[in-house]
């Protein structure tokens, strides 16, 4: 089943515009929604997630009309917000089984047999009699998965997962979500370009409430192949090349700064041609939102 998003807006009371005509169309698989804070991610997941309806627009999974068919979606979905809170007191388990009754699992083996089952997927089944209150963020996030996925869910939506996590637990929890399956929609919304280049075969650079980019990290990549440069730069002449040249990055290599610039052939004698990161790609499609808002489409 594909998720399908059609001109979709959203006005906060206090005049906020998050969505401001979102396109997107979702193949089952890992999809990675990308990009900075306050672009619209957590605006565009709550509405799928049927927590928020928009002003306009259209959201359909499968044959579910998402706005109008609200109930029928939840039973289809399986959802890990940027913050969640715990009973701190239950046990792990008890939380799955509280969380399972109210999926309305209510043939007790089969509950018992799903919860088993995600305790072990999710690597907590070695405490799983321990109180929640004591556990690391790594293990809360790995829980909270484990709550979406109870009841198999068709379509997931996970919103910030590795934000706060170290390296380990984020790969650890990476790889807990690639394993969900190729015929889930999952959804991870993320401002960590790594997850999505680790992770997902297709993808989605969003900004100000608008889509900037969708499709395939290897062909958005191929996009900026020539036109990147590379120098090793001083802290003094910066700014004067970010006046001159679209530097689309900087960054601190061993104390020195390295900026990556966008240029059809080479800048000047200094640069190297640098191959596309998708790092690249986002920084270049964000910084060039940012630089002409209002020749973008409303
Ligand atoms: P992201 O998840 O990408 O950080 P959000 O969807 O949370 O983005 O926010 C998009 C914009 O909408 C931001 O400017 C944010 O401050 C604003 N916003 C989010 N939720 C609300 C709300 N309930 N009321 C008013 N403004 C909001």
């Amino acid at each position: 089943m594909e998720l399908s998003i059609k001109k979709l807006t959203k006005t906060y009371p206090n005049g906020v515009r998050a969505l401001q005509g979102v396109d997107l169309t979702i193949p089952p698989g890992m999809f990675g929604l990308l990009g900075p804070n306050g672009a619209g991610k957590s605006s565009l997941m709550r509405t799928i997630a049927t927590l928020q309806d928009p002003d306009a627009g259209s959201i359909r999974f499968g044959d579910i009309d998402v706005l109008t068919q609200k109930a029928e979606l939840r039973k289809l979905l399986g959802y890990l917000p940027q913050e969640f809170g715990l009973y701190p007191n239950l046990s792990a388990e008890a939380v799955l089984e509280h969380f399972a009754v109210l999926k309305g699992i209510t043939v007790r083996r089969e509950r018992h047999a799903q919860v088993a089952a995600l305790l072990e997927q999710t690597n907590l089944a070695a405490v799983r009699k321990k109180a929640v209150g004591g556990f690391s963020g790594g293990m809360k996030q790995r829980l909270g998965i484990a709550i979406a996925l109870l009841g198999r869910p068709r379509l997931v939506i996970v919103d910030e997962p590795t934000a706060g996590l170290d390296p380990t637990e984020r790969h650890r929890f990476l790889n807990l979500l690639g394993e969900i399956g190729d015929d889930v929609v999952v959804i991870l919304s993320t401002h960590i370009v790594e997850d999505v280049a680790e992770l997902c075969p297709n993808f989605a650079i969003i900004a100000g409430g608008r889509v900037l980019y969708t499709g395939a990290p290897e062909a958005v990549t191929a996009t900026l192949r020539g036109k990147l440069w590379r120098r090793v730069s001083t802290r003094a002449e910066l700014p004067d090349l970010q006046r001159r040249l679209k530097v689309i990055s900087t960054r601190l290599i061993t104390g020195r700064p390295v900026v990556h610039v966008h240029h059809e052939g080479s800048p000047g004698p200094d640069f190297e041609p640098v191959e596309p990161s998708l790092e690249d790609v986002y920084f270049h499609h964000v910084a060039q939102a940012q630089a002409e808002p209002a020749a973008r489409p409303a």
